[in-house]
């Protein structure tokens, strides 16, 4: 399939971050992947899907090994950009929603290459036996143990996988607190990680401010969101920037992608959603001024 934004960020962006751009020691890359099989969502376009098939999950991986990369935790690399540290060749390796996959085709490898990750559970899901919610088997809270025994580290991912957006705030913090609790008791660890459900709606300040306090006050320290890039001492440590990975990153579009050659692809996104919420703002106002006006 044709696509602009591998042509891009291959041929233009790359190149151009890799001559001119931040040092990339001042930059990392946060992967974020969901499920590590063949099973395809039913997602249309290449830049929505989220299964890596096993076979390239592997090749990944063995690249970064190969290349030299390590990989590292939220919580050390948010210190580390914050002390100005060089991170060159660190990145964070996340997964969200908990697959069962995660156990059989993902830790084998990461174990092979000396890697680590962090997963994210929407707590609903994760069961006594595998769920199986849309044709996709979830993790079991003994494999959530066991895993986190072998060293992977676990952050909330909500309680229902909702959009947050279309619920009242006792609902948000019902969603937030309540997944983070069950994974603690669980663990018998304290979480502070979290990853926002469903596309990050960056545009909305009053939103992202509310619910940046929200995080805050349960006790969150950090987060991941589906805003693109890497993550930069700049960033939000409650949303942190992350780079997509499915099936289609050929070896050197998961290069250019680690490099900062997608980065570009942030600022499309920003402006899709500002004038999305543009629009929206637009029409609810013209609902409202029909309301008044025939009441
Ligand atoms: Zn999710």
């Amino acid at each position: 399939m044709f696509r602009v934004d591998r042509l891009v960020s291959l041929y233009l962006s790359h190149p151009f971050v890799l001559t001119l751009g931040p040092s990339a020691g001042s930059r990392v890359p946060i992967l974020m992947y969901h499920s590590i099989s063949d099973n395809l969502f039913g997602m249309s376009h290449p830049y929505f899907q989220i299964n890596t098939v096993p076979e390239v999950f592997s090749q990944q991986m063995r690249w970064l090994r190969n290349s030299g990369y390590r990989t590292s935790s939220l919580p050390e690399v948010l210190t580390g950009l914050q002390a100005g540290e060089d991170l060159s060749k660190t990145i964070v390796i996340t997964f969200d929603d908990g697959y069962r996959d995660f156990y059989t085709d993902a830790l084998p490898v990461l174990k092979q290459c000396g890697f680590t990750a962090t997963i994210f559970l929407a707590t609903d899901r994760i069961q006594l036996n595998p769920a199986r919610v849309e044709g996709a088997d979830y993790l079991t809270w003994k494999d959530v143990r066991e895993l986190h025994g072998e060293g992977i580290s676990f952050g909330a991912h909500t309680v229902t996988h909702p959009d947050l957006r279309s619920l009242q705030p006792d609902q948000i913090e019902y969603e937030l607190g309540r997944s983070k609790e069950i994974i603690e008791d669980h663990l018998g660890v304290t979480v502070e990680s979290f990853s926002y459900p469903h596309g990050f709606p960056e545009e909305d300040k009053d939103y992202t401010r509310y619910l940046e306090d929200v995080l805050c006050n349960l006790g969150y320290d950090h987060g991941v969101s589906t805003n693109l890039g890497r993550a930069s001492r700049k960033s939000n440590r409650f949303f942190l920037p992350r780079i997509p990975v499915n099936s289609l990153d050929d070896p050197s579009f998961f290069q250019a992608k680690l490099q900062g050659g997608y980065d570009w692809l942030h600022w499309p996104q920003l402006l899709k959603k500002y004038f999305f919420h543009r629009t929206v703002a637009l029409r609810e106002r013209a609902l409202d001024n029909k309301e008044t006006s025939s009441r």
